[in-house]
């Protein structure tokens, strides 16, 4: 009989604080640099707190220290509005308790400044505290980039957050994320709410007596906002603007980040004169160091910026751009340009990338040897595998790690000494790890570290969330189930399977060319018919409902052969 137990398409991204039991010592000395002292004492800029604010508008209430993003409430007349929502229902909670002593009038609406987690995952608390659910309002894109993360490009994007956020490192290795002292998104259910109110520019509303400007700022995410109180004089640039070198690209992985947009958006922002300014993440910026700040920040991306075109232009190949540029020394040594959360040769790539894609234009680089032919080759040159592992050791015994990496990825690929190499190569990352200011880069390879010990049993898996799921369209169900085919499980004969679900959205997937075309006007000749629930469809590929016990009870009917349809599942798995 076929047996088919709970299991899930979709793996929900939350980012996990766990701590790893095993933290194996490493035998080296790793001595701290004066860098890490002085990432060590950024976290100065995320100590928790809830601080007023007595604006000429109004009372505005800056929470820090919750999570990762801070969370804003700005008083009106007979309700408040709050700008972001903090990481998790955890810590939305956390902030609210102190939010409500200083004002407990209704939340009439929730802004978020754009998709991510950090921003968006607290909103579901405001829904459990009164009976009006607040409005909630955002870019009209805001919900398309969360779908994406909720959906396509899970798990990954999970597993590289997990690393770059440092959430199952060693609380004595864990430093902090940068932009905010840890995330905690992991401590409760992920709770986003989809936006109700949605605009392409700019919006203009007033909700309780609050004048609210919102002006579309693309920049570190293509549906930012920026948020103006023209009474208030206060400005809230989401992830626009906040104390460190910023993140033109993010190694958890990204889509091109528009640079010349974030620029331009931090000239709008400059021109209204602001005397507050709230960002998502790290203090306030107030009266007279706003106008230099701002000056300054968008001077060093435009300068990153110009300079890579410049030399680009020139033919220069990124491997080459990133040992050219260098931040000058004046805005290097602004605080708020220093490399705790982006980096100038990051950003680099990143830059190239955007204006020319992948291919460096080096000939070498459009069709290399394969990463095996090129170590077999690598390894008979210096005179074979045992010579390789003796520079690997020489290598790690003199410090020089990122060359200790780059030999260990050629031993692991010749599969030569592989538990000595993997021990080696954690030796390593460790080193690199510790003795990095940036912590994205310190956590991402700290916790590679831990990924190389012999009982790592993966990360931790996220809880299933009926909430969430609800969340997530029945459009990226579908997406994720194309993404997710796997053409070695079927013949390769046309197949057909039609839905049909309650809520009266229609779909088929047809299986043919090795891939699975996903349709809405395509209902002939269909080898099995569905009919679902939605809900319940969602929560069968979610993991968190049996497709057995789903048909068993119902939920889901099949015309044609209940184990056909379990097996058809199958194949995207
Ligand atoms: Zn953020």
């Amino acid at each position: 009989m076929l047996k088919i137990h709970r299991y899930s398409l979709i793996l929900i991204p939350l980012f996990f604080i766990f701590s790893c039991s095993e933290n194996k010592s490493v035998d080296i000395e790793i001595p701290l640099t004066s860098e890490v002292e002085k990432l060590v004492n950024h976290s100065k800029e995320f100590e928790r707190m809830v601080t007023t604010y007595e604006t000429p508008g109004g009372k505005i209430h800056f929470a820090i220290g919750y999570g990762i993003a801070n969370s804003i409430m700005v008083e009106g007349i007979d309700g408040n509005i709050i700008i972001d929502t903090a990481d998790s229902v955890y810590e939305a909670e956390q902030i609210y308790k102190i939010f409500r002593k200083k004002n407990s009038n209704p939340i009439k609406a929730i802004i978020y400044t754009h998709n991510h987690g950090d921003h968006t995952f607290g909103a579901a608390f405001y829904n459990t505290i009164q009976s009006e659910k607040p409005i909630i309002i955002a870019h009209e894109d805001t919900d398309f980039y969360m779908q994406r993360i909720l959906g396509i490009i899970n798990p990954i994007i999970s597993e590289r957050s997990t690393r770059m956020f440092g959430t199952i490192i060693d609380e004595d290795d864990f430093i902090n994320v940068g932009i905010g002292a840890s995330l905690n998104v992991g401590k409760s259910v992920a709770g986003y709410v989809k936006p109700n109110q949605t605009f392409k520019d700019q919006l203009n509303l007033s909700i309780a007596g609050i004048d609210i400007e919102l002006h579309h700022a693309p920049g570190e995410t293509n549906d930012q906002l920026f948020v103006w109180l023209p009474k208030h004089k206060a400005l809230m640039p989401g992830d626009n603007v906040y104390k460190t070198f910023p993140n033109l690209y993010t190694i958890r992985g990204t889509t091109h980040r528009d640079v010349i947009g974030w620029i331009n958006s931090i000239d709008q922002m400059r021109a209204l004169n602001a005397d507050y300014i709230f960002p998502s993440h790290t203090l306030p910026i107030l009266g007279a160091d706003i106008s230099p700040t701002l000056t300054i920040y968008r001077d060093g991306i435009q300068y990153v910026h110009d300079q890579t075109i410049r030399l680009m232009n020139k033919g220069f190949y990124p491997n080459e751009i990133v040992e050219m540029i260098e931040l000058p020394e004046n805005i290097r040594n602004s605080p708020f340009l220093y490399e705790f959360y982006g980096t100038v040769r990051w950003s680099v790539r990143s830059i190239f990338n955007g204006y020319l894609g992948w291919f460096s234009g080096n000939p070498t680089d459009l069709d290399p040897l394969t990463n095996k032919e090129e170590a077999i080759r690598f390894a008979k040159i210096v005179g074979g595998n045992d010579p390789l592992f003796i520079a690997l050791e020489e290598a790690v015994k003199n410090s020089d790690m990122q060359w200790a990496l780059e030999l260990s990825d050629r031993l692991l690929i010749l599969e030569y000494k592989i538990d000595e190499v993997n021990n080696l190569r954690k030796q390593a990352l460790t080193y690199l790890g510790k003795r990095s200011s940036n912590p994205n880069k310190r956590n991402y390879f700290l916790t590679s570290a831990i990924e190389l010990n012999s009982d790592f049993k993966g990360f931790p898996k996220a809880e299933r969330n009926e909430d969430l799921m609800k969340q997530i369209s029945l459009d990226t169900i579908f997406k994720i189930l194309s993404v997710s085919y796997d053409p070695t499980k079927h013949d390769n004969s046309v197949y057909k399977v039609c839905f049909n679900f309650l809520s009266g959205t229609n779909k088929t997937i047809t299986l043919r060319n090795h891939i699975a075309a996903i349709s809405e006007n395509d209902f002939e000749d269909c080898n099995l018919s569905v009919e679902a629930d939605d809900f319940d469809f969602k929560k069968v590929l979610g993991g968190i409902q049996s497709p057995v016990g789903s048909i068993a009870d119902g939920s889901i009917s099949i015309e044609g052969s209940n184990t056909a349809f379990l097996n058809f599942l199958l194949k995207f798995r």
